[in-house]
């Protein structure tokens, strides 16, 4: 699941990253860089709902994958 960093007084958000301790890291380059290491009302880490994949897409994902090795294993018998 990635996560974004979200600043509210900046109206910016961080590209998804993969871990939530990314995001963290994310939140103290923009706390120095920004704010001169304080810290800005209205930050967030927040799972990046956009980015991820939802329940069908995976299921999805893992359907094809199934069909796909079904597939390959037929061709090499
Ligand atoms: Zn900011």
């Amino acid at each position: 699941m990635p996560y974004i960093y979200r600043c509210e007084q900046c109206r910016s958000t961080s590209e998804p990253v993969a871990t939530r301790r990314a995001a963290r890291s994310e939140r103290r380059w923009h706390r120095a860089r920004e704010h001169g290491g304080m810290i800005p009302d209205g930050e967030s880490i927040a799972p990046d709902d956009h980015n991820a994949l939802d329940t069908g897409g995976l299921l999805l994902a893992i359907l094809i994958g199934c069909l796909i090795v079904a597939a390959l294993t037929r061709i090499t018998a």
